[in-house]
């Protein structure tokens, strides 16, 4: 890869900055000058960029762990990198939601102006909705029998109002994950998607990353036990790893580009008004992401030894690239790339805590659910049908399920946004009141896949360390 890549990515994101400014200021969204530019910019951003490198991250997936594991010196060895992997991957989430539940309560950017000036116009629609139900249904909303009653008759009319609005597809995959107890969702979320046929695994769309990654472990465990005897298995795949990566860097190569288009798309769509009603909002997840960003990067200088600017400058192609495709998933060839020919870091180690940390680990989509409910809480808490207070109790329930429902999340775009449901359920927030954020989802979603990328590429560096000088003692054949 050329060394002025970044350079070039960087004139690319700038000039795709200005053309997205001047389309968003200058042209008539119902123009067919805007129509056809955005028509235009998607085809090279996200049909063919982001598909080209969505195209590869199956086999890649699949390739990468099985030559990771199956070169590793003996099976302990999965081990010891598989668990300090994990016990990294849960720390940092679970100190991303806490950063974010604290910047929330802090903030409080549902109690802004802003914020209470849309809560007033609920409360306008609330009492439509009242006078309406009460004349419709003879009942009192304020009497038990009528409380339950009115919440289901509001539910049923913004359900239909939801499902006929440009979101509809979202809401009703919203409405799916909600549907689900725990128990279900460990069989269908977990346990049927790691034990799917491996080709069905591969061939969705996205992939199901926790199947192939179950059965390309099991294949590499089954070749390191085999020895001598799978060598052509092993051979295969670990070339098959380096064409993937081929392809990879022939793709980095029209980045800049790709990445202008992205950059003016997501300027030129994005409501100005909308960022200014839900500013303070915006800014507490931003705001929290940088403060989980600078932990990472403590925990880079501390247990990793990494200077924080070598760090960035190795992972900055894989960090701009989630950030202009918002999706972890599509961005991994190149993260997978950085850690092990610019950062130096172990390819087994790399080859397994990548792919693995794309599926599963999620700092800034976690942080993100938790400030999302919480902000709509402080927003709308206390209405008629979101009957909600913000105690000790729920806050430990939107912790909890946050962490679940990041982890949970495929690493595409929007992702966070339909798991976000479950965290809602679990505190009793309609899901309806979830819309008002996707104005600045998107947004919001370039600063959180980058930095769930930034999330898997420290705990690659922190773990390389920590298993660098056994994995080089065992590869040189000494105790
Ligand atoms: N887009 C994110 C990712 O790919 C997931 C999310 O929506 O939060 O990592």
């Amino acid at each position: 890869m050329k060394n002025n890549l970044h350079r070039r990515i960087f004139i690319g994101m700038f000039v795709g900055l200005v053309l997205g400014l001047a389309l968003n200021y200058f042209a008539n969204p119902d123009s067919s000058l805007y129509i056809n530019a955005i028509w235009w910019l998607d085809l090279f951003g996200k049909t063919i960029f982001v598909g080209g490198l969505k195209m590869i991250i199956a086999p890649l997936i699949f390739a990468s762990i099985v030559a990771g594991i199956s070169t590793l010196p003996n099976m302990r060895e999965l081990g010891n990198i598989g668990g300090k992997t994990m016990l990294y991957y849960v720390t940092t989430t679970t100190i991303a939601v806490a950063i974010g539940v604290a910047a929330v309560l802090i903030i409080r950017p549902g109690e802004k102006a802003a914020s209470q000036s849309i809560r007033a116009e609920r409360e306008a629609e609330i009492q439509e909705y009242v006078a309406a139900f009460t004349t419709e249904s003879g009942l009192d909303p304020a009497t038990p029998e009528g409380e339950p009653a009115f919440r289901r008759y509001i539910s049923d009319h913004e359900d239909i109002a939801a499902g006929s609005s440009g979101d509809s597809d979202k809401y009703s995959r919203m409405n799916t994950a909600s549907e689900q107890s725990p128990g279900d969702m460990l069989k269908t979320q977990i346990l049927m998607k790691v034990l799917e046929n491996p080709f069905n695994a591969l061939a969705q769309s996205p992939p199901n990353a926790l199947g192939i990654i179950f059965f390309a472990m099991l294949t590499g465990l089954a070749c390191l036990a085999l020895g001598e005897q799978a060598k052509p298995v092993i051979s295969f795949f670990q070339s098959f790893n380096d064409v993937m990566m081929k392809i990879t860097m022939w793709m980095m190569e029209v980045a800049p580009f790709a990445i202008g288009c992205l950059i003016a798309s997501v300027i030129a769509e994005l409501g100005t008004e909308a960022l200014q009603s839900l500013g303070w909002y915006c800014i507490t997840v931003i705001g929290g992401i940088f403060v989980h960003c600078c932990v990472l990067l403590t925990l880079v200088a501390t247990v990793g030894g990494m200077s924080p600017l070598t760090f960035l400058r190795g992972i900055q192609d894989a960090w701009l690239i989630a950030f202009s495709s918002t999706s972890s998933a599509a961005t991994l060839p190149v993260t997978i790339h950085c850690l092990t020919k610019k950062l130096d870091v172990d390819e087994k180690v790399a080859e397994f805590a990548l792919p693995v940390g794309a599926t599963v680990n999620m700092d800034g989509t976690a942080l993100y659910e938790g400030v999302a409910v919480i902000f709509l809480i402080q927003m709308y808490g206390g209405l008629a049908d979101v009957p909600i207070v913000l105690t000790a109790g729920t806050t430990g329930v939107i912790f909890i399920t946050a962490v679940m429902a990041s982890v949970g999340a495929a690493a595409v775009p929007s992702a966070g946004l339909i798991t976000m449901a479950i965290v809602a359920t679990a505190v009793g927030l309609p899901l309806y009141y979830i819309f008002i954020i996707f104005a600045v989802d998107r947004m919001l979603d370039m600063f959180r896949t980058s930095t769930n990328v930034l999330g898997d590429a420290a705990g690659a560096v922190i773990v390389n360390r920590l298993e660098r000088k056994r994995l080089d003692a065992a590869a040189a054949g000494t105790p």
